[in-house]
């Protein structure tokens, strides 16, 4: 800008220079008058441009000084004409300012929008970034919302393991492999239920959780591994000694009522594979997946509570019914046989008259433990008060013979020690096999019942 002002400058005062020189030119010389004063004026229009406003109306001052002497003695109709040309100069002069100020407006306007323009740009990109993050994260509430109404609706702990997995995997992505360890409460340690593989990786044979696990099981808390190698937390145990080959990991603990019931762990044999925000959503999913493994695992043990009997822990008899029809029906599409067992205490009023009833107790439930030693694949059952029925898939009645016989003789070996006696029982057995015997249900635990009732008349301590 300096420059350009020092250059417009010396511009002029070269043409004020050249100004006096053509004055005298005119005015002394007989060049042509009309062509030169033509110049003259437009050597000063071009000067009073160039020296800008005030140092023109010095200059012209100066020329028409200059000129009023040079043209002493001559035709003042020659000076008359630097005024006219000064006016005129003037008239375009403001016209130039006005368009010149016009410009200046407009560039500053197109300035402001330029800015405004930016400004919006940059807003527009921000929004555009947001409006992504949240649709991520509707994405991400609409899976949780998915997962939570499948979790909730998925009883069998199984089918939530391997749910909780799939989605561990679903929401997270980017692992090699999932696993979930369920705590086993009385030896307090983890023990790997499930697992998932992508497709192309080795498939999982630990059955115990290592270092780490034991870590997110203890400090219950969320753990994040990003290089094994450079991660010196676990007393600089080498990648080599794990028992899985991997590089990263998120872990989390499944929380139920304060306590760790298990823990799921996602897993890559890359380093840097997680970030805290993948850390953050496996917890979430934890906390669903710790819930419902908890009323998975009450949803069993209310089913047991419904098919067993609390004294000895045998099935119940409606239950047995249900085993026994089923067995039935494929034992007639495969051209199979099986045998019931139907069992009765002998002169059990007596025993519970002699010892009392919590002796009583005590019997059945040895009973029950020696029937379940020779249970071999069988259904045992309490049928009733002191009655048990066995149901022995594909055995035929001479195999059924010897079991039962050896589950006589087993009760009767047994000794039940009261508080100062010792006693025995012994037990009569009906044995009833398909299809020999009846080739439907009622018929077959007609059979077995006729047969008990015979041992019993026969002498008790019997089979028949
Ligand atoms: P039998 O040799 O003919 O079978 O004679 P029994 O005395 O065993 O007669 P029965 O089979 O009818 O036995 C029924 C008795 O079993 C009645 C009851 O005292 C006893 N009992 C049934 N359920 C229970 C139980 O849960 N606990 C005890 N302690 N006794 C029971
Ligand atoms: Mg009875
Ligand atoms: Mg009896």
């Amino acid at each position: 800008m300096e420059s350009k002002n020092l250059s417009k400058i010396r511009i002029g005062t070269f043409l004020s220079a050249s100004f006096i020189l053509i004055s005298f030119l005119v005015f002394r010389t007989n060049l042509p008058k009309i062509p030169t004063l033509f110049l003259y004026n437009l050597i000063i229009i071009a000067a009073m441009q160039s020296l800008g406003f005030y140092r023109g109306l010095f200059f012209l001052g100066v020329s028409i000084f200059l000129t009023i002497i040079a043209s002493l003695g001559m035709d003042f109709y020659y000076v008359w004409n630097v005024p006219v040309f000064f006016i005129v100069f003037l008239i375009v002069e403001s016209q130039i300012k006005r368009h010149e100020y016009r410009d200046h407006i407009i560039s500053t306007r197109m300035e402001e929008v330029r800015e405004n323009t930016n400004m919006l740009r940059e807003q527009h990109k921000r929004h555009k970034r947001e409006a992504m993050l949240l649709e991520k994260k509707e994405a991400r509430y609409n899976f949780l919302k998915d997962v939570t109404s499948h979790l909730s609706s998925t009883f069998s702990l199984n089918d939530v393991t391997g749910l909780v997995l799939k989605n561990a995997l679903d929401i997270v992505g980017k692992s090699e492999s999932a696993l979930l360890f369920l705590v086993d409460t009385q030896k307090q340690e983890l023990n790997l239920v499930a697992s998932k593989t992508g497709s192309g990786f080795e498939k999982i044979k630990t059955k115990k959780g290592d270092l780490l696990d034991d870590w997110v099981f203890k400090q219950r808390q969320c753990l994040l591994v990003e290089d094994i190698k450079k991660d010196f937390r676990f007393g600089g145990k080498q990648p080599e000694e794990y028992p899985r080959s991997f590089r990263s990991i998120i872990s989390c603990p499944l929380i139920e009522e304060k306590k760790v019931i298990g823990i799921v762990r996602l897993e890559h044999s890359r380093p840097h594979n997680y970030n805290s925000e993948d850390l953050r959503l496996l917890d979430v999913l934890c906390d669903l997946g710790a819930a419902s493994l908890q009323n998975a695992k009450l949803y069993g043990q209310t089913l047991e509570l419904a098919i067993t009997d609390g004294l000895t822990g045998l099935y119940l008899r409606r239950f047995f019914l249900d085993r026994f029809k089923e067995e039935l029906s494929r034992s007639l599409r495969n051209d199979l046989s099986f045998s019931l067992l139907i069992l009765d205490i002998d002169d059990f009023k007596n025993y519970n008259d002699k010892y009392g009833h919590t002796a009583g107790d005590i019997v059945l439930k040895t009973i029950s433990r020696v029937l379940n030693g020779f249970e071999e694949g069988g259904i045992v059952s309490r049928y009733g008060g002191e009655e048990f029925a066995i149901l022995l898939p594909d055995t035929s009645k001479k195999k059924a013979k010897r079991i039962a016989e050896n589950i006589r003789s087993a009760v009767k070996g047994e000794t039940i020690e009261l508080r100062r006696v010792k006693t025995n029982v012994t037990v009569s057995i009906g044995v009833a096999t398909f299809p020999e015997d009846g080739k439907v249900e009622d018929q077959l635990i007609l059979k077995a019942d006729e047969r008990l009732y015979r041992a019993k008349r026969e002498g008790k301590d019997r089979i028949v």
